[in-house]
């Protein structure tokens, strides 16, 4: 799956690290969930029918098409909404909390 190009999230440690405007130049996005999402949703591949209800509802479009005609999440972009695992017709995915320690 292609990206834009990405650029690693750094935690600031103190106010003068925090930026003045934009936190990413133009053409950047920060390439890792910088750690506010709480859960994340997993897709259960065997219950599973490949219907797309996920793929098309997903807001941020990051639900992808599998080659097994099944889907993937890109957890680098996936903001932990929920919005897929609620409207999944065959309840295929589980929203899992984040093991925040990693
Ligand atoms: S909505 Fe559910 S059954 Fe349909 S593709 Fe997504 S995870 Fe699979
Ligand atoms: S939790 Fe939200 S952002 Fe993440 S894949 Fe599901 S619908 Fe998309």
């Amino acid at each position: 799956m292609d990206k834009p190009e990405l650029k690693n999230f750094t935690k600031p440690e103190s106010i003068k690290d925090y930026p003045v405007g934009p936190s990413f130049s133009g053409g950047h996005l920060v390439s890792v969930n910088s750690g506010w999402r709480t859960f994340k949703p997993v897709v259960a591949l065997d219950t599973c029918t490949g219907c797309y209800r996920c793929y098309l509802v997903c807001p941020d479009g990051v639900i992808v098409k599998t080659e097994a005609g099944k889907v993937a999440v890109d957890y680098d972009f996936c903001k932990g909404c929920g919005v897929c695992a609620h409207e999944c017709p065959f309840d295929a995915i589980e929203m899992v909390k984040e093991d925040l320690q990693k």
